[in-house]
């Protein structure tokens, strides 16, 4: 039978690559539910070709794509609204296969809600894990989810760690033999580029990421090595180890993925061209393995693969995650909230690039953070950070 599938977040860079894979082995999987925020045109074109039963949008958004559904004659599909919406698909007794590409916290209580409702869900937004690691993980195990990183670096983890790995103890140690991960970064596109020269880089050149193509957020994070620090925190959530547990290494090629070390002196790394394609692939189909259209690697075409250290004077966003994970409780969710205010604001041309970790650094200094031992006082710790955050970024733009 096949596999019904929601796709959270299927407008977006993400969403779509899920999408061309799912056309590729239509017999096996079926779009049950499809989400967007605001591109609904896209969303249109979407329906359209996989004929969802649900499609989910903002409220305020509805009464367009109703009309819109309607002149293409698929006034059959099902919309719903707002996170209510979004959480009814993503638990919906229906789904097999939850794919999370909400980009940010907005896609925490979604992602939550399916991995409640034991679904098997395919992780993109590292954000809603980097809020409520240690609940969203608990969760996982109390419903009996299967949680599977989309996360290229993760996942290449995921394919390095011994297949045991996940029954064994959480308790912050690496086991059954792994010392430590080395977490792979490409540096973005402001890799060489000089601290003075940074400080007046713009949000289309920070957008333009030299092997990966992404959403915005994304794009702008791995600029300032934020990403590198969000996947941190991920790691040592998904694989239950304590920060100092991983190194990460700056990798301009992105050929190899992420490197597990175990205690013999091997090193494990997974390989291959950078595209999201494959890391999709594999958690939708894991444990068994379903092709997709990226070429296998031309291993004679990339015969320099080069590993620097990262420069945390010109990129401090990856020591402030760092800290954030091991202060803990609502510290990662102040990061991810402060951050996620001051991209905006650098993308709209409020702030400039590297105000944008220093919001982060002076959000994290006025608040004072909490154990995270529940969801509300995540959310409240959330609120609070894009508020502090938002009052620096009006003072700073002024
Ligand atoms: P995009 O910006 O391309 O897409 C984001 C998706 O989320 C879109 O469908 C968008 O809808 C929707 N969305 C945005 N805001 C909201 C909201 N407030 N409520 C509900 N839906 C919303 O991002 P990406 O696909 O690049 O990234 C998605 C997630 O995956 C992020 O967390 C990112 O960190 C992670 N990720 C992405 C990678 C990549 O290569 N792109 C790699 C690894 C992780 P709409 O477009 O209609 O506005
Ligand atoms: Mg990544």
């Amino acid at each position: 039978m096949s596999q019904s599938v929601c796709i959270l977040g299927a407008t977006g860079s993400i969403g779509q690559s899920t999408l061309k894979i799912l056309a590729q082995h239509s017999q096996e999987y079926s779009v049950f539910a499809v989400t967007a925020q605001s591109r609904l045109a896209e969303l249109v074109e979407i329906c359209k070709q996989y004929r969802p039963r649900f499609a989910v949008v903002p409220s305020s958004k509805v009464d367009e794509l109703r009309q819109l559904l309607v002149a293409e004659q698929l006034a059959d599909i099902e919309i719903l609204a707002d996170e209510a919406g979004l959480i009814a698909v993503a638990s919906h007794s229906d789904v097999d296969v939850v794919m999370a590409a909400i980009v940010g916290a907005a896609g925490l209580l979604p992602t939550l809600a399916a991995v409640k409702a034991g679904k098997r869900v395919l992780l993109a937004n590292k954000e809603a894990l980097v809020m409520s690691g240690d609940i969203m993980m608990q969760a996982a195990l109390d419903h009996h989810a299967t949680l599977l990183p989309v996360d290229s670096e993760h996942n290449a983890i995921f394919q390095c760690l011994p297949q045991n790995y996940f029954q064994a103890e959480r308790n912050g140690q690496p086991k059954l033999g792994v010392s430590n991960i080395l977490l792979t970064a490409s540096g973005g596109p402001f890799l060489n580029h000089s601290l003075e020269q940074l400080h007046s880089v713009t949000p289309a050149q920070a957008c333009k990421h030299p092997n990966w193509s992404m959403g915005q957020k994304i794009s702008v994070d791995s600029a300032t090595l934020m990403n590198k620090g969000l996947e941190l925190i991920e790691a040592c959530h998904l694989f239950s180890i304590e920060e100092h547990f991983v190194t990460v290494v700056v990798h301009p090629q992105s050929i190899i993925h992420s490197m597990v070390q175990y205690v013999d002196g091997s090193t494990l790394a997974q390989m291959g061209n950078p595209d999201m394609c494959t890391p999709i692939a594999h958690a939708l189909a894991w444990p068994e393995r379903i092709q997709t259209h990226v070429p296998a690697l031309n291993v004679f075409t990339h015969s320099q693969l080069n590993f620097v250290e990262p420069d945390t004077t010109r990129f401090p966003a990856l020591q402030l995650a760092r800290q954030a994970m091991k202060v803990g409780g609502t510290t990662p969710a102040i990061l991810n909230a402060a951050n996620e205010i001051a991209v905006d604001a650098f993308l709209k041309q409020k702030i400039g690039f590297m105000q944008i970790p220093a919001i982060v650094e002076q959000t994290l200094n006025q608040l004072a953070h909490q154990a995270a031992n529940n969801l509300d006082v995540i959310l409240q710790a959330d609120a609070e950070a894009r508020a502090i955050a938002q009052q620096l970024v009006t003072n700073k733009g002024s």
